[in-house]
């Protein structure tokens, strides 16, 4: 028998898994795992499906198809005012998930440490771990999940190699300012450590706010990889087709690695896509469509027991149920699937400690029948 030592000896199989399958199980409305139950637009398959046909269906360029990377520089200038260079600055991924484990893999060498921010998605950390690098996270809480950001100060030191940061942030659903990505910027200026910056959410922000990248500063820029994902963008989680920005030396050492860790991405879709962001209208809608279905969520919670917590962007709005139970996180989200049919995710999960807040994460990309589905349920849980 051969004995293989884990990399991950504490990781197990996703909470984003575990509760989609416990919502299965139990008929559960299913509020946990972050993907829309509304299909994309017909264009667009139509669109893949074009390309299939016309014979585009074997290898696309290491990097990404022209057309797309082109059309993605574009997007990137209309909706930030940041510049990429299609040639050399912008890679096609495999979604997000894969351009944040490539940027690690290229960045991350035995012993380096890597700062993170909790509640952190889960891909995070055990990446930082694959690849040897000693995660180094700052539990942020609740209610209002800010950063101290001489904390931050007092964490870098030459050791620090990167910082993840992720806004619009998912669980917490906060979206960082202007003074954020300056405090961050005069902490690392005189250093040499790396950021990436996972915008996967950049449209999904609410209530008149703005989204800023972290490409939108000089300092920043050259040090930043920027992760985004078409999945969020046009409802299309299932196709994992995502892109990297960086500045050209940090996008050459990416590409080292992308060319092994993939080689390139499904050609059909990226013809589709490219030809799909061409009609801009597509997306420019999304902060409201969204922002109308975070609203049933929030009127209907009023008639509940649980109490939300600000949402300012993402798919994603945080409850406390204090008023119900006192039970972890993650047995009231199993009891409220199995006894109420609606799962949701225990934001302990995000956390590499033992936090318990009495708070859950509710995913309302859903259409309105299932919220307001969700939301009779919930009307049934009684305080206590
Ligand atoms: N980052 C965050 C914050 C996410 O929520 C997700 C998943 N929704 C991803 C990355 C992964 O995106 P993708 O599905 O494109 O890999
Ligand atoms: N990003 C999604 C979420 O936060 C899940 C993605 C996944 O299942 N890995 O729910």
């Amino acid at each position: 028998m051969v004995l293989l030592k884990s990399k991950l000896p504490d990781t197990g199989t996703s909470i984003f898994s575990e509760m989609s399958s416990l919502a299965a199980q139990y008929g559960a409305i299913n509020l946990s795992q972050g993907f829309p139950d509304f299909d994309c637009s017909p264009r667009l398959v139509e669109l893949v499906g074009h390309y299939m046909r016309a014979g585009h269906n074997q290898y696309a360029p290491m990097a990404g198809v022209t057309a797309l990377r082109e059309r993605i520089a574009a997007k990137v200038e209309a909706s930030s005012g940041n510049c990429y260079h299609p040639e050399t600055e912008i890679t096609v991924t495999a979604g997000a998930t894969q351009a944040l484990f490539t940027a690690m893999a290229a960045l991350i060498r035995p012993g380096d440490e890597v700062i993170l921010f909790e509640p952190a998605y889960d891909a995070y950390s055990p990446t930082v771990r694959i690849f040897g690098g000693i995660p180094k996270p700052i539990a942020l809480l609740a209610p209002d999940f800010a950063i101290d950001w001489q904390t931050v100060a007092e964490l870098v030191t030459s050791r620090t190699r990167l910082i993840v940061i992720n806004s619009p942030n998912n669980p917490t659903a906060r979206v960082l300012d202007d003074a954020d990505y300056r405090m961050l910027s005069n902490i690392v200026r005189r250093t040499d450590c790396f950021l990436l910056s996972d915008e996967v959410y950049e449209h999904v922000v609410f209530d008149g706010k703005t989204h800023r990248s972290a490409a939108h500063y000089a300092d920043l820029r050259e040090r930043t990889f920027v992760v985004a994902s078409f999945g969020k963008l046009y409802h299309i989680t299932g196709w994992k087709v995502g892109y990297c920005l960086a500045a050209r030396d940090l996008m050459a050492e990416f590409r080292k690695v992308h060319q092994f860790n993939v080689f390139s991405v499904n050609t059909p879709i990226q013809y589709a896509l490219a030809d799909f962001l061409g009609i801009p209208d597509e997306y420019r809608w999304l902060h409201t469509f969204f922002q109308k279905k975070r609203d049933l969520l929030l009127h209907g919670l009023a008639g509940t027991p649980f109490v939300p917590l600000p949402c300012q962007g993402t798919y994603f709005l945080l409850a406390d149920y204090a008023a119900i139970s006192d039970q972890s996180e993650l047995a009231f989200c199993q009891w409220l699937t199995r006894k109420h049919s609606v799962a949701t995710i225990p934001v302990s999960a995000f956390y590499s400690g033992a936090v318990n807040q009495g708070l859950i994460r509710i995913c309302f990309a859903k259409r309105e029948e299932t919220l307001e589905r969700a939301i009779e349920h919930l009307m049934a849980v009684k305080a206590v």
